[in-house]
């Protein structure tokens, strides 16, 4: 009989940067790592988010003994409130990861019988024949974990995201003593944050922000708006700090930067001196040098605080002539339009606007090369899998492991749903799960697929004409000219000729002497052919045609 295997299996966050979620599977048990979410690119039409397709867990769902969650980010946590209810297994994370999984999960509805559970670091957990040990890493968030995994098999060592931060702000830095005692005893598997492997040398420090943010709130003539990720509560923590030093009061201005706030202080992850957080109704009379705004709105969120201020439609902010807006971080891919609309408007109503690329007000929350290096040679994993990245990050993050001595066919590259199995002696891809996108539209979750999307470009590339066929309920004859309707397609009024053209074209294809009874999938089929042929003969564009039969 063979041996029983263990098998990592991506989906989501492998070849794409967002929704990570990925599964260990041995025998008769399931442990999932992250739950995150994407957010949807440039063409993924009206959809909200992108989130992992679990078809395969929900088949297996009574072998899932729990789900790991290395940090509180979007991309490992977002498909939390959609998935959890499916799969209704225990969460296992650090209490600020806690905290913001409650937070997402309330703001979702999706709170009540969900058992979130704390792990502090260096302490166990066994789900089935695993035993996972947290460890502490520095990111951009405190409290983010690596995970040490003792499976049947080896160790498995998954760094989460992390780079080594020597001064990190709120958390502590990356366990390298752990991290290198674990590699004295021999590690099965080690899987690492790919999403700076292209960067040489090393990511600078949060520190670096720090001082660049204390210059700003010292030197500005008027209000501060600082705009960033609700989790990035380590940047709350420095406006905080930079506030109290110059004498300036701070408002936490939109819901879920406020709910972040008020758990994190509860949890004692965020420091405020006293009087030092206002609330708005304070804000009447207060002179602009004693104000700072913490705010939403990084990746030009529509909906969010900061361009609600910057299009004049917030309740209680404007911009005003002379506030100065830190754009405290980086577009995530596919958000750079909206961005810098939103940065263009701030100009446009007076203010200065400080944003990656003008001045270092945001600094990379995962390792670079040299620190990717340092990982590898310190664990000396016997395999290596990179993980969180597009196909070219992992591709340079498998390259660089070669370089620090990693046999090639001993790393694996997979994409999303791939199946690597290993033992202690080889490991191999060896099959393929479903791991396609699942969008969130709306209150709608998985029903749009990728029809509707091509319906929804097609629709944005030529627009739409409506054919309106009147018949004879008895006879079934044609009466009168078919009305045509468009949207987006010409400018109907320089384009009255040529839409007049194609009614009678479509009046002629549909009389046959008037005998024909109506059959609507024939008249259906014809009229979109002839006005697609038509219509691109004089257009060269096609728009989608859609014929309604009307029976009078
Ligand atoms: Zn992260
Ligand atoms: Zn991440």
């Amino acid at each position: 009989m063979a041996k029983p295997r263990l098998k990592i299996i991506p989906l989501g966050g492998l070849s794409e940067i967002g929704k990570n979620m990925m599964l260990i599977e041995y025998e008769d048990d399931i442990i999932v790592i992250d739950a995150g979410l994407m957010f949807p690119s440039e063409e993924m039409l009206g959809i909200d988010l992108v989130i992992p397709d679990i078809s395969y867990l929900l088949e297996k769902r009574e072998k899932i003994k729990g789900i790991l969650v290395t940090h509180g980010h979007e991309d490992h946590v977002g498909a939390l409130p959609y998935l959890l209810p499916q799969l209704n297994v225990p969460v296992y994370s650090t209490k600020l990861t806690r905290g913001l999984i409650s937070v997402k999960l309330k703001e979702r509805k999706a709170l009540s019988g969900a058992i979130l559970k704390v792990v502090p670091f260096g302490e166990k957990v066994t789900l089935g024949k695993f035993n996972i040990e947290f460890f502490p890493v520095c990111h951009s968030i405190p409290d983010s974990a690596g995970l040490i995994i003792g499976t049947p098999i080896g160790t498995i060592v998954h760094s989460g995201d992390f780079k080594l931060d020597y001064t990190p702000v709120g958390g502590a830095p990356t366990d390298l003593s752990r991290l290198a005692q674990l590699g004295g005893q021999g590690v099965l598997l080690l899987l690492s944050d790919s999403t700076y492997a292209e960067l040489p040398g090393y990511t600078p420090s949060e520190r670096v922000v720090g001082e660049t943010l204390d210059h700003v709130i010292a030197e500005a003539p008027g209000r501060v708006i600082i705009t960033t990720f609700s989790s990035l509560v380590s940047r709350i923590q420095q406006v905080i700090d930079a506030a109290a030093r110059h004498q300036r009061r701070v408002f936490i201005v939109g819901r879920s930067m406020s709910d972040t706030a008020h758990m994190a202080l509860e949890l004692g992850y965020l420091n405020a001196p006293d009087g030092i957080l206002a609330r708005l109704d304070e804000l009447r009379g207060m002179p602009h040098n004693k104000i700072v705004f913490v705010t939403t709105g990084s990746q030009g969120e529509p909906t969010s605080a900061l361009v609600r201020m910057a299009n004049r439609d917030h309740r209680q902010v404007h911009i005003l002539r002379g506030d100065t807006v830190v754009i405290s971080a980086t577009p995530v891919p596919g958000n750079e339009g909206v961005v810098n609309r939103t940065v263009d408007n701030l100009f446009r109503q007076g203010a200065q606007v400080l944003y990656s690329g003008v001045a270092q007000v945001h600094v990379h929350g995962h390792a670079s090369q040299e620190e990717l290096k340092l990982l590898l040679n310190l664990v000396k994993p016997r395999f290596f899998m990179p993980v969180h990245g597009e196909y070219r990050h992992l591709t340079l993050h498998a390259k660089l492991a070669q370089s620090v001595g990693i046999p090639r066919e001993d790393i694996f590259v997979l994409e999303d749903g791939d199946i690597l199995e290993i033992s202690p002696q080889a490991g191999k891809i060896t099959g393929k799960v479903t791991s396609s996108n699942v969008y969130v539209d709306g209150l709608s979750v998985g029903d749009i697929g990728s029809v509707v999307l091509r319906d929804r470009r097609m629709l944005s590339k030529d627009g739409i004409v409506m054919v309106i066929i009147a018949v004879n309920r008895q006879t079934g004859k044609l009466v009168g000219r078919p009305d045509i309707v468009s949207r987006g397609f010409v400018d109907t009024r320089e384009s009255m000729d040529m839409l007049d053209e194609s009614r009678d074209l479509v009046g002629r294809v549909l009389d046959h002497g008037g005998t024909r009874p109506a059959d609507w999938g024939f008249i259906n089929t014809k009229v979109r052919d002839t006005l697609h042929k038509f219509y691109y003969e004089q257009t060269r564009r096609r728009p989608m045609i859609l014929p309604f039969m009307v029976k009078v």
